[in-house]
């Protein structure tokens, strides 16, 4: 694989032709060349443990979707306007994840296709604009969701709070304040949602949807408190607004237990935007939502999107479901999750810095702190141990405001051998940047 461009000229070219604002992995970039399983292959030759790309979620180039692929794209690749098996099997058989109502399927080819339609959807329901998001939330890259992606719009390069976007306090237990007995924290945080709803009232408005991913990713691996999404999607529908789960992260059983993570909170949304791993890969996603707000949403202007919804992209989704079921790749999450938890925290007993020990199924988040009682963000050191991972063969990532976050994500095809790599080389970088430090 020593034939293409070196990785210093590609990054040069980069700047030459792309879009500046584009980051690229680690103090040293990689190039990779070749993916296979939980394995990315570099230009020199090297396999990486990827435990961080959450998209390849059966594993890089599984066959059995390269074949689906192949073979799909060999025989047809239309639009949705003429009739196929494909698009009306796949929603079928998603919908059959799904609880309750949640039955009309709408594909598309991104996670931000997918968000953007729900805010058409939720407006079209309710006639109103206002959002009720998390504090931290992302929902997209679109220009309507930057504005309602608190990650972006409140960092660098964004316009602020936009006056029809309301935050709630971002449910972080570890963070909560001092004097909240744990067993009221999802009753606490959902006041802050409460409040969002007074202020959008007192504005002489109602809101629109609350959208919550099911656990907060970019805001650092948080999850809810027990009764928080019940609560908050009480106060919501009380004062006429829809619910929506965003499970473009965590969907797809990663949580382990449940298919959706949403469902670890016991409550049912009215739409549920998926992405990322739908399609092992390839650029598919979908949006799930009740018979009542797809009349609703039917006003007479057509819904078209040339590519979601093709007969290969709905073999793909067809297949990924077929495997997460047949290969109980769910179990294997709990299980794998499980284990990786008890060696985390067994590190934490060790590194004063692991803060807290966050994770289900194979969503995982260490949050690093300087200080155990201040709990101020220990953002280099965080930087020093994916670096460190990333020299030993080991590819993780930061995530959270501050990215103090280490956030890890591998297939569900992980094992318990690959789980003892990954802890290895973590405690060696922890080991050698608290030496640093
Ligand atoms: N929602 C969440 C929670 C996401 O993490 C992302 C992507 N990071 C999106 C939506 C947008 O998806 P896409 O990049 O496919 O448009």
């Amino acid at each position: 694989h020593r034939d293409g461009r070196p990785g210093d000229e590609i990054v040069a070219l980069r700047r030459k032709t792309l879009l500046p604002n584009l980051s690229i992995s680690f103090r040293k970039p990689l190039k990779m060349v070749r993916g296979e399983g939980v394995w990315l292959i570099a230009d020199d030759g090297r396999a990486y443990l990827d435990c961080f790309n959450n998209v390849a979620h059966l594993g890089h180039t599984h066959p059995e979707i390269v074949e689906v692929i192949a073979r799909e794209s060999s025989r047809l690749n239309t639009n949705t306007r003429y009739l196929h098996d494909n698009m009306v099997d796949y929603a079928e058989k998603l919908g059959a994840t799904l609880p309750g109502d949640l039955k009309v399927a709408s594909f598309v080819c991104t996670g931000s296709e997918a968000n953007d339609l729900m805010l058409r959807m939720a407006r079209a329901k309710t006639g109103e604009k206002d959002m009720v998001v998390v504090d931290w939330a992302y929902h997209g890259h679109v220009a309507e969701l930057i504005d309602i992606s608190p990650y972006k719009y409140k960092r660098a390069g964004g316009a602020g709070r936009p006056s029809h976007v309301w935050e709630a306090q971002l449910p972080d237990t570890y963070r909560a304040p001092a004097d909240w007995p744990i067993e009221e924290h999802g009753k606490r945080f959902a006041e802050s949602v409460a409040r969002q709803v007074e202020a959008i009232r007192k504005a002489g408005r109602k809101p629109a949807a609350f959208i919550a991913e099911s656990i907060p990713s970019c805001a650092g691996q948080i999850f809810f408190p027990p009764h928080y999404l019940e609560e908050a999607y009480r106060i919501i529908r009380e004062a006429g607004g829809i619910c929506v789960a965003d499970e473009v992260q965590v969907g797809f059983g990663r949580v382990g237990t449940h298919m959706w993570a949403f469902e670890t909170q016991g409550i049912v949304p009215d739409v549920v935007t998926m992405g990322k791993p739908i399609g092992n890969g390839h650029p598919l996603a979908a949006l799930v939502t009740t018979p009542d707000i797809a009349k609703a949403f039917n006003n007479g202007m057509e819904y078209f999107n040339t590519f979601g919804g093709n007969p290969v992209s709905c073999a793909i989704g067809l297949k990924v479901l077929e495997i997460i079921e047949r290969d109980r790749l769910r179990d294997n999450a709990k299980a794998i999750g499980d284990y990786l938890m008890a060696r985390f925290r067994d590190m934490q007993k060790r590194y004063e810095v692991i803060g807290d020990v966050r994770g289900m199924g194979l969503f995982l988040g260490l949050d690093l702190v300087t200080d155990r009682t201040t709990k101020a963000y220990a953002t280099d050191f965080a930087n020093r141990v994916v670096n460190l991972a990333r020299e030993e063969g080991v590819l993780i990532g930061t995530d959270g405001p501050y990215d103090n976050v280490v956030k890890m994500r591998p297939a569900m095809i992980f094992t318990r051998r690959e789980a003892d790599l990954l802890c290895d080389v973590l405690d060696q970088a922890f080991a050698r940047a608290s030496a640093e430090a």
